[in-house]
């Protein structure tokens, strides 16, 4: 791994990266794994690199909406499996959640390098690893493929870093989406009933300690609306320090 000098002003960003780069070579996360990554700093740095009041709120609703799932399941991709694979399995204790692998670039190879990566951290139970027994209509056959106990039947599932299809193919089937992804235009996150529009290097860690919000309202047009405005504020700020 590179040396980074932890003085460097961009340190936890870089650490971040390189961390992704060998998370590559050991095949757990894919190379296009490492652009979607690029994308998603691209809107951290309109955020500030920190997690907006807005996020909070979302991720505090998450949290109180996985709470009372019937059946709860975090979908996991090489990126999460390569950012946050010990926060994910105590998060996924802590909500009483199912982890089920999910990959955008199927292999069955890397599908068992993640699960291994998880039970390392304290995972018991992962899904979706062996033979799929289950598919989510409206998608081609790959990207279809899940498990009956785990995804296929969940009424929640919490999708980080997910895509727009299959974001969409899961509401289809009338389930509570939550997402965590950085750009607030994805489709992704306009579909999603909760969209977290933070890092999920800061996103599941809060999500660890934060009280769920429940009882109040919660709008998830009206919550993406605020995070936007944010980011157009913050960019009339920093062309006033040109
Ligand atoms: P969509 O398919 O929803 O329209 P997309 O095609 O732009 O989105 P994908 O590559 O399908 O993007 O999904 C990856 C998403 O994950 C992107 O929206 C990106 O912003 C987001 N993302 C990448 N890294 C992170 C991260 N560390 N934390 C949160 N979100 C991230
Ligand atoms: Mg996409």
């Amino acid at each position: 791994m590179v040396e980074i000098p932890e003085s460097h002003p961009r340190y936890e960003s870089l650490k971040t990266r390189e961390s992704l780069v060998e998370r590559v070579e050991e095949g757990i996360t894919s190379k296009a794994g490492l652009i979607a990554h690029g994308r998603g700093e691209m809107f951290d740095y309109l955020l500030g690199e920190r997690t907006i009041d807005s996020a909070k709120k979302a991720e505090k609703k998450a949290i109180d909406v996985i709470l009372k799932a019937e059946n709860p399941v975090i979908s996991i991709n090489g990126n999460v499996a390569a950012l946050v694979p010990a926060e994910i399995v105590s998060l996924s204790q802590r909500l009483k959640a199912k982890l089920e692998v999910n990959l955008f670039h199927r292999s069955e190879e890397r599908i068992n390098k993640i699960a291994e990566l998880l039970k390392k951290d304290g995972a018991k139970k992962i899904y979706g690893t062996g033979k799929p027994d289950a598919e989510i209509p409206g998608l081609e056959h790959e990207r279809a493929l899940c498990s009956k106990e785990g995804i296929y039947s969940a009424d929640v599932v919490l999708v980080p870093l997910e895509d727009g299809d299959r974001a969409k193919a899961l509401k289809e089937m009338g389930k509570t989406v939550i997402t965590i992804d950085l750009n607030p235009i994805s489709r992704t996150a306009k579909t999603a009933d909760i969209s977290i529009i933070d890092n999920i290097v800061r996103a599941v860690p809060n999500m660890i300690d934060l009280e769920p919000l429940s009882g109040k309202e919660f709008d998830n047009s009206e919550n993406l609306s605020q995070t936007l405005d944010h980011m157009c504020e913050r960019l009339k700020e920093l062309s006033k320090d040109i």
